[in-house]
């Protein structure tokens, strides 16, 4: 058992890259994991081929019946690159749809942050305008 803490700041290990593929591949890491595990890969030679390595064996080597089911639960562009093989590609293709999520949550961030200042601004202008015209009506 590990007692090491991860600090959200802290940048990601190759081995604990390798360890979280499976759950990125299935969407089951947090925003900030994902955040991180996107970071490590692409500056990360030897990740991106233990990445590609990982779909070679899930569907690759792996039983027909179990793959084509996970397959069809895949989508179009994710099934035709598996279907040809072409794994170096689907990494590619999967850490484009992570990077383009994450961006978008950021940016949804931002607007988020910028009505919630409008938002309050509106507040004060009311209520400098409700003093301003009971003091002077
Ligand atoms: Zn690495």
């Amino acid at each position: 058992m590990s007692t090491k803490k991860h600090d959200s700041m802290e940048s990601m290990t190759c081995k604990d890259f390798r360890k979280m593929i499976d759950a990125f591949d299935k969407k089951q890491l947090d925003i900030d994991t994902m955040s991180r595990f996107v970071e490590h890969v692409s500056g990360c030679l030897d990740c991106q081929e233990e990445y590609e390595i990982y779909y070679i064996m899930k569907y690759a080597l792996s039983d027909d019946e179990i793959m084509d089911k996970e397959i069809a639960s895949q989508p179009i562009p994710v099934q035709r690159l598996v279907n040809s093989y072409d794994f170096k590609a689907l990494v590619t293709y999967r850490l484009r749809e992570a990077a383009s999520k994450l961006d978008k949550i950021k940016r949804n961030d931002y607007y988020n942050r910028c009505l919630f200042a409008i938002a309050q601004f509106c507040v004060v202008l009311m209520a400098v305008f409700y003093i301003f015209s009971n003091v002077f009506m």
